[in-house]
Order: C-alpha cells, then structure tokens, then sequence
C-alpha cells in the first residue's frame, strides 16, 4: 500500500518548526510495510490543502494530514477536510464533554473556542488522544475500485505519536492490504560510495521490480539498506537473503555486519577473539580513535591507550620517530606513519598499533600533501605497513573520515592469515 504524508502549517515551511512529524511518520509506516511515496508540506491554506488532496488518491491509498487540529483561527484542517470530502460538521456531544472534563480536571474552563475541537465531519471516525484534547479523524472509503484511507492527526508530535499508536497502527495492521516490506541493513567499511557502486552494478542490473538497493554514507561508512516489497514476510526474506549473497560475492571484504553494528565493535570482537591488544599513535585524529574504542563497554580488555602526537616533538621523543625521518619526508609521510604505529607498539607495550598522520585542514596542504590526506600506519609483531588516502576539504570530517579508515585498516589487517601474502608489507 502507498501513503502520502501532508504536513500542515506555515511553520514548518518558513523553518521555524522542524518537520519531525514526516520523518517519525515515515519511518512507522515504513515499519508497517507501507510505502510512502510522497511528503509534501503546506501552510495553513486551504486552497494548497485541496490541491494536495485532489492529486494523493490516483497514487496513493493513504494518506495522512497533521497540523491545524486545533482551535485556533489559523487551524482550518478540520474545516476543509469537511468541504472537500462534502460531509458537514457536527458536533459530538461525547467528545464535547470530555473536552469540558479535560480543561476542568486541570482546574480551568473550557475556552471559548473549545468546542471547535468537538467538531467532527460527518462519517468520520473521531480517535481517541491519549495526551491531549483534540481528537484525531479517520475516513475510510472506495474511489472507483480504490481503497482511499485519510487519517487526520494534530501537529503536536506528542500527541500525533499517541494518537498514531493507539489507532492509526491498530487499524493498518489489521488490514490484508497492509503488509510484508522488510529491510534489511549491511554495513560497509573501508570502500566508498562511488567504488562501492561500482562493484556492485551487476547486482543493482537485476534488482528487479520488488527489490531495492540504497547507499547511506556517512563518515562511519557506507550502509546498504536492501528492501523487499513483496508479499509475505517469508518470500520477502528469501530476496534479501538472495541480494545479500550476491552483494557479498562482490564486496565481502568490506560488508563488516548488518543491522546497526558498528566497525569499532566489529574491530573489538576480532580483538577479544584473537587475545590482542591495540594502541594508537594519532596526530590528525587528535585521540578520536582512542574515543572510538573506548565508546564500546569492556574495550579495556584489547584497548590500552592513545598518544596523541601532534607536535613532532612528541612524535620523536615519546614515540621515537627519527629527526632524520622527519627533516627528509616531512610529518605526513609513509616512514613516520610506519614509525608512529611501530613506536606506539613499543611504548604502550601492546600486539598492534596504529597511526595517523594527516592534513585535516582548512591550511596546511601542499601539492604533495593536499588537504584530506593521510598517512595511515600498522604495525604488529610480524609486519608493518602504512596506506596513504585522500578525503575531503572539511576539518571535522577529514577527522572522521581518518580515524575510520585507521579503524578498517586494523580490522583488516588483523583478519588477515598471516601467511597471506601481500606487497604492501614490509618485512621486519
Ligand atoms: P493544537 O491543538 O495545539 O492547535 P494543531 O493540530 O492545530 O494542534 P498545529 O497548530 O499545526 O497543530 O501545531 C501545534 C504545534 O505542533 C506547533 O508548535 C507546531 O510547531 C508543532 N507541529 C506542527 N506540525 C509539526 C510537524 N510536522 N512536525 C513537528 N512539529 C509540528
Ligand atoms: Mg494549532
């Protein structure tokens, strides 16, 4: 079943009021198996509101207005939902007296404009509010051979979320009309959007009508959510497990879990398991990875600590990077990024280490060493390694971005058998 979404008010379009109603509904019925296809946001105008009503059925057999409930003289839902679908105003004597209850338990009398809230257009159904005092409206009819579902909700979130809970959900899920769209979520690491595409465009060729494919980078990684929209729930496992496979074929290396696992813990798993023990050496991360690690319960067990070695200073003389080294390659450069992770590994007494060594930005680049790039170091007891790469202009995401791709390169770097062999290594 599809929905559109109508959020109601002249807040919300002149960003005074964020939507979260659209995203909070979008993400329940989504839940529910419905697709929605359309939000759209309008003032309080009528003349928008019936636009919006006369374009949703040919598409949609929901949709759901919120906002302008209310009793206010800009509040108008109520009214043109009553003109547009031709079924006047009445007012509901039950919902009149528990809005005179309501205001008197709380030790005032009713507003004036109270019994506003009491009007109900005819052969709508009123829903109860469990918070507050304007009810919520459902309508159920047939447009041609159509189920058209409305469902009409208050703009305050508390009270749209309650009313949608207690009436709207009950409603949906007991409908046959009403069912089986499944996500699910990979979650990616170490691999871009763009390369991640790439490898993946013979799958994304043969999704098929009733299976999608959407990327979500964020500076953590890429998230795949993979969505059936068939029928019933077993049929739409079976083409999710068949996507995942496919997808993993093609990019197993960096598919690190699904639902919402996160590559530190996905790192401290491995490091638990194979009795390990890491430390970091961070210059451009100024300590995010130690924070990162540190963000998981118990990751005392493998985490010892961070240096933060900013200044060179403290890289030659805490971690022992070579002056030399430093004079002829400059800071962010393979050799001190390999010194800082083998240093590192020394001083904090640990299996493996790690460092960065990087141009964050806004200043700082040079041709060599444009802004967004960074020297990422391993080392362990067998092998040391360092991977140059290259991110964006933006401070805080360089930040980000540097300690992720630290985090992957340890993740992958410990996966891997040690008689694997691999020419980036350097032998010790
Ligand atoms: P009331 O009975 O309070 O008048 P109402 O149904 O008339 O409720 P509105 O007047 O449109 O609702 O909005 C009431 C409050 O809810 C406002 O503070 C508004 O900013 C907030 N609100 C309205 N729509 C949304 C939305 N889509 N997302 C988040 N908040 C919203
Ligand atoms: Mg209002």
């Amino acid at each position: 079943m599809k929905a559109h979404l109508l959020t109601i008010g002249d807040e919300l379009l002149i960003g005074q009021t964020t939507n979260t109603n659209a995203a909070w509904l979008g993400e329940r019925l989504s839940r529910l198996g419905l697709e929605v296809e359309r939000t759209v946001t309008v003032g309080d105008d009528p003349d928008r509101m019936r636009d919006e009503l006369d374009r949703s059925p040919q598409r949609a057999e929901l949709v759901v207005l919120t906002g302008g409930l209310g009793p206010t003289h800009d509040d108008v839902t109520r009214e043109v939902v009553a003109d547009y679908f031709d079924a006047p105003l009445q007012t509901d004597d039950a919902i009149l007296d528990r809005i005179r209850h309501y205001y008197e338990r709380r030790g005032r009398q009713m507003p004036p404009s109270g019994p506003k809230l009491a009007q109900v257009p005819q052969g709508f159904e009123t829903l109860e509010n469990p918070v507050g005092a304007a009810v919520g409206l459902w309508h159920e009819s047939t447009v041609g051979e159509r189920t058209r579902l409305v469902a009409i909700l208050p703009g305050i979130p508390e009270e749209m979320e309650g009313i949608f809970e207690s009436s709207v959900r009950p409603r949906l899920e007991a409908r046959d009309d009403v069912r089986g769209m499944q996500h699910r979520t990979l979650i990616t690491s170490g691999i871009g959007e763009s390369s991640l595409q790439e490898r993946l465009r013979p799958v994304a060729e043969e999704l098929g009508e009733k299976v999608r494919l959407a990327y979500l980078p964020s500076t953590n990684g890429v998230r795949l959510r993979l969505t059936a929209l068939d029928g019933d729930s077993a049929a739409a496992r079976d083409q999710l497990d068949r996507l995942e496979t496919k997808i993993r074929e093609r990019a197993g290396e960096h598919v690190i879990g699904t639902g919402d696992v996160t590559l530190e813990e996905v790192l401290g798993n491995q490091l638990r398991a194979a009795e390990t023990t890491i430390g970091s050496a961070e210059s451009a991360t100024g300590g995010l990875i130690g924070h990162r690690l540190t963000g998981i319960s118990g990751s005392s067990d493998y985490y010892a600590g961070s240096v933060v070695a900013y200044a060179n200073r403290v890289k030659q003389d805490v971690l022992g990077v070579g002056t030399e080294t430093l004079d002829e390659f400059g800071a962010v450069s393979e050799p001190v990024a390999v010194q800082m992770a083998e240093g590192v590994r020394q001083v904090l007494g640990v299996d493996v280490g790690v460092a960065t060594t990087g141009i964050a930005g806004p200043t700082g680049g040079t041709e060599e060493n444009p802004v967004g790039t960074v020297w990422l170091g391993y080392a362990d007891a067998h092998r040391t390694r360092a991977v140059k790469r290259h991110f964006v202009e933006d401070r805080t995401l360089n930040k980000q971005l540097f300690a992720t791709a630290a985090l992957d390169l340890a993740r992958r770097e410990i996966g891997r058998k040690s008689e694997e062999e691999d020419e980036d290594w350097m032998p010790r």
